[in-house]
């Protein structure tokens, strides 16, 4: 289990490279935190419980960077009009679609990471037990979150 956390304050990451049950303060901001492990994270790489926030809602996505992707789109688009020009514009369409399937077939085989709904925890390395994301589950939590930032200014 590899364990990434963002601090509510700052949203300074911390990272853990092991389910390990620890306080520890975010390097931005200082805030103290306290990360608890349950016993199926520890022992079977199995998410139940927010090591965080304690909640039990968590969603799967893809491992990418998005600006990653984006570099890869804008290198298709210059790949394909590179070929247009010295191939003849015939091809640049055809071109785009192979790039586009290439990229396709990349993203299959790009790990998912399983994310808390309500603190953004991520956890990698994980099994599978959770679904993609859900934004009807996602509203629920962010109400709570909206609430909890409220109640922080206070
Ligand atoms: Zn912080
Ligand atoms: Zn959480």
């Amino acid at each position: 289990v590899r364990v990434r956390y963002y601090c509510a304050n700052c949203l300074e990451r911390t990272d853990f490279p092991s389910a390990e049950d620890l306080a520890f303060s975010c390097p931005g901001c200082g805030a103290a935190y306290r990360a608890r492990f349950t016993e199926a994270e520890r022992l079977e790489s199995r998410v139940d419980a927010c090591a965080f926030c304690g909640r039990h809602a968590f969603f799967l996505q893809r491992d990418f960077d998005q600006r990653a992707g984006c570099a890869i789109m804008l290198g298709s688009i210059a790949l394909a009009v590179a070929v247009g020009r010295l191939a003849g514009w015939i091809w640049f369409t055809p071109v785009l679609l192979a790039t586009v399937v290439v990229d396709w077939i990349l993203a299959v085989k790009i790990p998912w990471v399983t994310i808390c709904y309500c603190c953004d925890a991520e956890y990698r390395d994980v099994v599978q037990n959770h679904r993609p994301y859900d934004p009807h589950i996602a509203e629920r939590y962010a109400e709570t979150k909206t609430v909890g930032r409220m109640a922080d200014e206070d």
